[in-house]
């Protein structure tokens, strides 16, 4: 295991004048929301997906030059290709994901493919593309969007669960290995976000256990301390945060935007 020589290290650069954020998944929920509130923060975008016209709804409510890029973060050559042809990158938020539950004996092998390819594999790609780019320009922010599923276990999500608490692990090492350039890695983990990902799962609960919708809604909103679902502008705010100067010291964290579902 290799160790920094603290009196060899470069000082860490200045935050660049303009700054190129990349925001995966951002054509709906929680990444549309990232993308306003980075936006609003001055920042250049490109907004990453696997739906055009999601992506182009979310940049023409933006305004202005927003970049948008079609891709599936699971597919490691069309996420190189697609790097390849952006400018720098600087800030990098990987919030592409998919949440199926399933039992265990239910989880076929292409549900769990699926679900680590995404939420894992696909952080892993977006990542390895602008690291090196990262850590030489000695400047760079990477988020990575887990889950309260990365930091504690549900029930009928082990392939989901298993995946975000992968990227935590992912988030932690590749902290240390870029903590001597400055470049920050963090995890934020929303609880019960009020998104299509949760209607997805509340339309699950209903259809296998024949409970209400308002009945199943108010099951998930109670895992919750505050007796709630987070709101996407919570989760980006917290994304947005990391993204500043005065977090340049925050860096291998896992923060939990969850009412207190965890501590
Ligand atoms: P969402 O509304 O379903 O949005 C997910 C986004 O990811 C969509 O824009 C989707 O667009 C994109 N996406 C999915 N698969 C992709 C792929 N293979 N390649 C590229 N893009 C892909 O879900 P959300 O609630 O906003 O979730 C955003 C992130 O937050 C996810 O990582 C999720 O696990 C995490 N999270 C959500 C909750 C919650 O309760 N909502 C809680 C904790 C964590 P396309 O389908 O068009 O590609």
């Amino acid at each position: 295991m290799r160790t920094a020589d603290a009196s060899a290290t470069p000082p860490v650069s200045p935050r660049p004048e303009t700054v190129h954020a990349v925001i995966t998944g951002a054509g709906r929920g929680i990444g549309a929301a990232i993308a306003r509130h980075l936006h609003e923060a001055g920042m250049q975008l490109t907004l990453l997906g696997r739906t055009e016209s999601a992506l182009r709804q979310t940049a023409d409510a933006l305004g202005g030059a927003v970049r948008v890029a079609v891709c599936d973060v699971a597919d490691s050559p069309a996420v190189e290709r697609t790097f390849a042809a952006l400018p720098p990158v600087h800030v990098l938020v990987n919030n592409a994901g998919q949440a199926e539950s399933a039992t265990l004996s239910r989880t076929t092998d292409e549900l769990w493919q699926r679900m680590l390819g995404v939420n894992l594999t696909g952080t892993f790609h977006c990542t390895r593309a602008v690291a090196e780019g990262m850590r030489r320009a000695r400047w760079g922010r990477i988020v990575n969007i887990a889950s309260t599923a990365g930091q504690r276990g549900y029930p009928y999500v082990a392939a989901y669960a298993a995946a975000k608490h992968g990227v935590i692990g992912f988030t932690r090492s590749l902290a240390l290995e870029l903590a001597p350039s400055g470049v920050t890695v963090n995890a934020v983990c929303p609880g019960f976000t009020d998104t299509a990902l949760l209607d997805a799962s509340v339309a699950n609960i209903v259809a296998r256990t024949g409970r209400s919708e308002e009945a199943a809604r108010a099951e998930l909103a109670a895992l919750n301390p505050q007796r709630r679902f987070i709101t996407p502008d919570e989760v980006a705010a917290a994304v947005a945060w990391l993204c500043t100067d005065g977090a340049a010291s925050i860096t291998g964290q896992a923060l939990s935007v969850s009412g207190g579902e965890v501590m």
